[in-house]
């Protein structure tokens, strides 16, 4: 079926990262796990020829269907202008202002992989559904201390929680990846740890893991361009010992976020910068 549709518009694939999903039992089990009812609204990021767009729109009230290739986007508008629940936006995911949205549904453009899951998790939304290439769903979950651990399972981890639910073998798609896939659900939530100003965490946890070999007091020192805390030295020596002689990638995110909220409070209390 979904064969048929490369060939009816001689579609190849490989550029723009496009390896569509054919297997339809992954397709089945990536629309089961959004658990869509027909109040939902789902936006789907890469819709290329639709295979997964069609399915969704039969359970949801409304598909957002995003597609950058203008090839991809034609198709999608010959197979779907005359499906009333089913809108071809036309962009690049990345600068695309999105709608409102219930859940995001997709099996996405690897290469935006960072780019975009920092521009989802800052969005207001119930549930996602996503495909990745497999190392870098791993980063998503991983504990720290591990190789895996860095910005993006921090950052994952003070939006939403992120599981694993599937593997996805190369043979799944055409043109075949060189890479396992790995569908991981995400569930936003509000953090579980207090942070003092949302905006200064986040900077704290791109600066450190700049640098995630050092010590963070060497971190913080080093990446004071970004922080920009006034006499960030003595600033430092007041911080714990204990978090300043390890590394950021042995910290967990809510012993990160304690070292966020002092340098933050310590910064604050600067009467010239108020
Ligand atoms: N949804 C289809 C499927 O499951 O078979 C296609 C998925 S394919 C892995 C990724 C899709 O994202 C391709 O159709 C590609 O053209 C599209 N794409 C690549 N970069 C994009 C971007 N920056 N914004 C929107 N779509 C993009």
């Amino acid at each position: 079926m979904v064969r048929s549709i490369l060939k009816k518009y001689n579609i190849k694939g490989g550029t723009f990262d496009q390896h569509f999903l054919i297997d339809i039992g992954y397709l089945d089990r990536i629309v089961a796990a959004a658990e869509l009812s027909p109040q939902d609204t789902v936006l789907e990021i890469g819709a290329g020829i639709g295979n997964l767009t069609e399915r969704l729109a039969r359970r949801a009230k409304k598909v957002i269907a995003v597609e950058l290739d203008p090839s991809l986007v034609s198709v999608l508008h010959d197979r779907f202008d005359k499906v009333e629940n089913i809108e071809v936006m036309a962009g690049d995911a990345l600068n695309v202002d999105f709608p409102g949205f219930d859940k995001v549904v997709s099996n996405l453009p690897y290469s935006i992989s960072s780019e975009i899951t920092f521009k989802l998790l800052r969005h207001k939304f119930k549930l996602g559904i996503l495909m990745y290439q497999y190392e870098f769903a791993a980063r998503m979950v991983s504990p720290p201390g591990r190789k895996d651990y860095s910005r993006l399972t921090v950052d994952t981890y003070y939006f939403a929680d992120a599981s694993i639910i599937m593997k996805v073998p190369k043979g799944a798609f055409q043109p075949a990846p060189e890479v396992d896939s790995a569908v991981v659900k995400l569930v936003p939530r509000p953090s579980p740890f207090e942070v003092r100003d949302e905006a200064f965490f986040l900077e704290f946890v791109v600066a450190v893991f700049s640098q995630r070999r050092k010590k963070l007091r060497n971190s913080i020192l080093n990446t004071n361009s970004m922080l920009k805390i006034p006499d960030i030295k003595e600033v430092v020596n007041q911080l714990p010992e204990d978090f300043m002689n390890k590394r950021a990638e042995n910290l967990t995110p809510e012993e990160l976020a304690s070292v966020a909220n002092m340098l933050f409070d310590l910064k604050s209390d600067k009467p010239w910068l108020k």
